[in-house]
């Protein structure tokens, strides 16, 4: 099936978008349980491109419902966040008041252990009851850069579907192939990316520039919307490891892609992308580092070397703006090796790190960063 895309500032056009690819009843069907999973990664609201917009979401669980089937949103936000204080900002902790359709806290509903049979980083993960249970999932990614993936569109969006500290495993296996490998246990039967205030900047995907891309594209299948969505953000996906990941394992193609609606000239743009492919190829699993630091550190102990810490932050490490930290450590709960430390200022032990910077997604100051 093609992929539809729409030049738009308005979410109810994301209507449109679907009507293109034949209606919603194309994707679902009366009776079915339908989740919708948006982009809720922090808690700030759609208008800086961090978070999918909750208009968009309500309109298509009208759609959904229209068709008689169950809509039903489902979100975890980044491990640590408090998923409350996440969901209130952007509006989600009242969506079931304000819209009149479910909304599920996933860190706080049932989960499942879950085997992944073709993973090639991950072979299990502790997934949503709800999202495994469900008839058919409709993933509602926004378009954004980040500073890890270089893109966070449907295929990364998947991630939210693992419950709040066990995303840890994703990051320590391998985030690019970990990505791919949860979409390999759930299918995503419509892909709607919310590209009308997108993000761009190596900050993403919490901290980038929110930036008015005026568009919404939409398809069934994941790699190919993501595709799409890479090109309009001025992009090359054979550039975006898990996108050419996906496609190798046969989730779908990047190129000959029907396109639908608008053409996809009148919304590209040149945005400034966290590009750095040749460093991603290295990448740098947190197995492969932990490997590599079996040596490094005795080696750097016999030549007097120190294991990091204060010196400069070389091209791919963990950048710490001082004079920007508050000192609120929250950083220190979303490193999942306890490479950082406070002690009158914060310090990563790079020797430890295993840079996969889910510090940098979750400093509410901007503090951390990737050093491209
Ligand atoms: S770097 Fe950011 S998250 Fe970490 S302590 Fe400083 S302000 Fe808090
Ligand atoms: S310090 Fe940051 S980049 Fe390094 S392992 Fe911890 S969370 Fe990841």
């Amino acid at each position: 099936m093609p992929v539809s895309i729409v030049k738009t500032n308005k979410a109810a056009d994301v209507r449109r978008a679907v009507e293109l690819l034949g209606g919603m009843s194309r994707f679902v069907s009366s009776g079915e349980k339908v989740v919708i999973k948006p982009n809720v990664c922090c808690g700030k609201e759609s208008s800086t491109g961090a978070v999918t917009d909750p208009e968009m979401v309500a309109e298509v669980c009208r759609m959904v419902a229209e068709c008689g089937a169950t809509p039903v949103v489902a979100e975890s936000p980044i491990y640590p966040f408090k998923p409350e204080r996440v969901f209130s900002r952007p509006g989600y902790a009242d969506f079931t008041e304000k819209y009149g359709f479910e909304f599920i806290d996933i860190d706080n509903a049932p989960f499942r252990e879950i085997q992944v049979p073709r993973g090639k980083a991950i072979a299990h993960s502790f997934v949503s009851t709800d999202v495994l249970q469900c008839d058919k999932f409709i993933n509602m990614p926004v378009m954004k850069t980040h500073l890890q993936t270089v893109v966070s569109l449907g295929l990364k969006n998947m991630k939210g579907i693992v419950v709040g500290k066990q995303k840890h495993i994703v990051h320590l296996q391998g985030l690019d192939e970990g990505i791919v490998d949860l979409n390999t246990v759930v299918k995503s039967h419509l892909v709607i990316v919310d590209g009308i205030i997108g993000m761009e900047g190596t900050g993403g995907p919490t901290n980038g520039r929110a930036v008015e891309m005026d568009v919404i594209v939409a398809g069934d299948n994941v790699v190919e919307v993501d595709s799409v969505a890479t090109r309009i953000m001025g992009g090359d996906p054979s550039e975006v490891d898990h996108i050419r990941g996906a496609e190798r394992r046969g989730l779908g193609s990047m190129d000959g892609i029907q396109m639908l609606g608008d053409d996809l000239a009148s919304v590209a743009a040149s945005r400034d992308l966290p590009r750095s492919p040749k460093m991603n190829q290295f990448l740098i699993t947190g197995i492969s580092l932990r490997l590599w630091n079996l040596v490094r550190v005795p080696w750097a102990k016999i030549t007097g070397g120190e294991p990091v810490r204060k010196k400069a932050a070389q091209p791919g490490e963990l950048l710490i703006d001082h004079g920007l930290c508050d000192g609120c450590r929250l950083c220190l709960k979303a490193c999942p090796v306890d490479a950082l430390s406070y002690d009158d200022l914060l310090g990563c032990d790079s020797a430890e790190c295993i840079r996969c910077f889910c510090c940098a997604e979750v400093c509410p100051q901007g503090a951390l960063a990737k050093k491209f």
